[in-house]
């Protein structure tokens, strides 16, 4: 789960990237990095931080505290940003992005979202050949295996990598004076371009074009190696395979702004939940969305079943970010969420949220909101059971910490002590997108991993 951006050609790149990064901050909130090349130079020093996008730059030295990342030190036309959060390797400064790497005359640097399956035999490969890794992520293997290409042009020596990386991969790599931009060939993690006066932009989501004013042309094509240099943008395709779009991307990872394989996410989702509604009726007397997470499936349910939306849980926007970081996520529900009291008195509700991780969330929403007064809560999510963990980007933790693992969803209802529950089929769900449901990867729903 991370953000990757790029721009090439424009005289601002620092800050088009630092911009085009608050619009992805949702993918990625661990730690953020810039890096930019003037054509001759790469700026690579002093380019990250741990934190947000908001709390790592500032626009001068002057203003710079002890951590902060200057935009005036980053020169150049050129640059490639990141927001992180951790799936392969740990959450340390080391290991935030870009990556960098100097050979002989030559620095490349890179950004990447997606998580290269067979990593761990291509760490020790590389290794036993003598090369010295410096962080714990699967990103500088792709540094690592670049450099020891023997072609001379940077497309062949990615062509080289490419033929040895297995998994899910959307990345940009940056060397002196060009952009090359990949997305494997099945597609998982999406990836855009857009342009913005004479300048390309790539961004993870379209969200990112809308902060910065670019128009999206089209999306980066699964297998697709896009080359940007010298103002003209050439494409080579790997060998066809089977689309496998991430559908977690439309139920939760996404921002509801971004078009996303095709379609908007928000639509996606309204639909999720006017399908939830078929499937799992409730005669009610609301629709509580759990925010924000719920909020367009609790919109498309409260359409479908002509039952009204109300806002009977408010956020709070202010929470320490230490609350919400990978290992502790749970300790942030009661102080994230707090029941509208007299919205909830005395009514039959609907929650309606995208999904059941660990279940620590909904069993201490339904008690939050059983406390209020509600006199029934029916929990429906607008995604199916999640029993497999997902070995291609988003952050999921082990199959024993997966509660629809080792409950059926009735062990689950009272599990959460909830008067009922009702997930999205999968079969519903893979309706409600315009493609076919072939393309999507399905891997956390029912185990079944496109590549290993
Ligand atoms: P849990 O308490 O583990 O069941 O978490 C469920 C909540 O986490 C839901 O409200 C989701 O919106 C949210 N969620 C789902 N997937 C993820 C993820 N990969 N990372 C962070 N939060 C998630």
């Amino acid at each position: 789960m991370c953000g990757i951006f790029a721009v090439y050609n424009h005289k601002k790149a620092a800050k088009i990237t630092y911009e085009g990064l608050f619009g992805l901050q949702h993918r990625g909130q661990e730690s953020t990095g810039i890096v930019t090349s003037d054509g001759s130079k790469v700026y690579k020093d002093k380019c990250k931080g741990m934190g947000l996008v908001s709390e790592v730059y500032v626009e001068t030295n002057k203003e710079a505290k002890e951590g902060q990342v200057a935009l005036e030190d980053l020169i150049g036309s050129m640059a490639v940003g990141h927001v992180r959060y951790s799936t392969t390797g740990s959450s340390s400064e080391k290991n935030a992005q870009p990556i960098t790497i100097t050979h002989k005359n030559d620095v490349y640097a890179i950004v990447h979202n997606g998580n290269l399956t067979n990593y761990c035999k291509l760490k020790s490969k590389l290794e036993d050949q003598g090369s010295v890794l410096n962080t714990s992520s699967d990103t500088e293997i792709i540094l690592h295996l670049l450099i020891k290409s023997r072609k001379n042009s940077l497309e062949g020596k990615v062509y080289d990598v490419l033929e040895k990386i297995r998994g899910a991969y959307s990345f940009v790599l940056m060397a002196n004076d060009e952009l090359i931009a990949v997305r494997d060939p099945h597609g998982f993690r999406p990836l855009s371009l857009g342009k913005l006066d004479d300048a390309y932009v790539i961004a993870s989501e379209t969200c990112a074009f809308d902060q910065i004013g670019a128009e999206h042309i089209r999306d980066v094509m699964p297998g697709e190696v896009l080359k940007i240099s010298q103002g003209y943008e050439k494409s080579v395709f790997l060998p066809e395979r089977p689309h496998k779009f991430c559908i977690f991307e439309y139920i939760y990872l996404a921002r509801p702004n971004s078009y996303v394989f095709g379609e908007y996410v928000h639509g996606v989702r309204e639909e999720f939940g006017r399908r939830l509604f078929k499937e799992h009726p409730v005669d009610a007397d609301i629709i509580v969305p759990v925010p924000d997470s719920g909020t367009y499936a609790a919109w498309g349910y409260s359409q479908k079943s002509g039952t009204m939306l109300k806002f009977g849980l408010s956020r709070n926007h202010y929470i320490p970010r230490t609350f919400i970081q990978p290992d502790s996520r749970s300790k942030g529900v009661e102080l994230k969420l707090s029941p509208v009291k007299k919205i909830l008195r005395d009514k039959k509700v609907v929650l309606v949220d995208d999904s059941i991780v660990r279940a620590t969330t909904m069993g201490k929403i339904v008690r939050m909101v059983k406390d209020s007064g509600a006199k029934e809560v029916h929990v429906r999510i607008s995604s199916p059971p999640i029993t497999h963990p997902c070995y291609y980007g988003i952050d999921t933790p082990t199959k024993e910490e997966l509660i629809a693992s080792s409950k059926t969803v009735e062990e689950i209802k009272d599990f959460i002590k909830a008067d009922s529950l009702g997930y999205l089929s999968k079969e519903g769900m893979l309706r409600c997108t315009r493609r076919c449901k072939k393309e999507f990867c399905t891997a956390c729903f029912d185990g079944k991993y496109p590549v290993l």
